[in-house]
């Protein structure tokens, strides 16, 4: 099997470094969605919510969504990836889904851990774990309906990559 690979989850869950070490067990290519976008608009993600609104980074998300899916790829979605019905049936007929799971009160500790590797603008402007908390709430039902696996993400990420081989059957290449 060479479709792609979709890593979704909220900001936090791992799509980036499971990702990686993902697409390094298998010989794969690794796009992230959020670098995509900044590389093919030259603004980072708060700078195309400053300018076009959500509304206008959401269409965008979608073009680089599917302008990165290709064979032997694995893909990390922006958190909110699957708000649109339109990405979300796209990745499940071209690929493989996973959801990282994790709880909200890890996403939040992870993220103000390392607050370089939270791109975004935060959604709600509360303290972080009141925003996953609710970013969670929202989102659950659709990680959940979309994804073909779930993997638990509070994990070590070597841990994580290996489970998702598993659930998919693939061997390291
Ligand atoms: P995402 O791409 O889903 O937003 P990242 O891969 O950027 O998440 O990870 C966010 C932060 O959490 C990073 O600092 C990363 O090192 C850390 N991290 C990711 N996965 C794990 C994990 N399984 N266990 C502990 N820390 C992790
Ligand atoms: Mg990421």
């Amino acid at each position: 099997m060479s479709s792609p690979i979709f890593l979704i989850g909220a900001r936090g869950c791992g799509k980036t470094t499971v990702g990686e070490l993902l697409a390094q067990a298998l010989g794969y290519d690794f796009h992230d969605t959020d670098h995509y976008l900044q590389q093919v608009s030259g603004q980072t993600v708060a700078d195309i919510v400053a300018a076009e609104g959500w509304e206008g980074f959401r269409h965008r998300e979608t073009q680089a969504l599917m302008a990165v899916s290709a064979p032997e790829t694995i893909v990390a979605t922006g958190g909110g990836m699957v708000l649109a019905e339109i990405n979300r049936r796209f990745m499940q007929e071209r690929g493989s889904v996973i959801w990282l799971q994790a709880s909200a009160s890890v996403l939040a500790s992870r993220l103000s851990a390392y607050p370089q590797s939270s791109q975004r603008p935060t959604l709600t402007g509360r303290p972080i774990t009141e925003e996953m908390t609710e970013v969670l709430h929202q989102r659950e039902a659709l990680y959940q309906q979309t994804a073909h696996h779930i993997i638990n993400a509070m994990q070590p990420p070597e841990q994580v990559a290996a489970q998702i081989l598993d659930a998919l059957s693939l061997a390291r290449a």
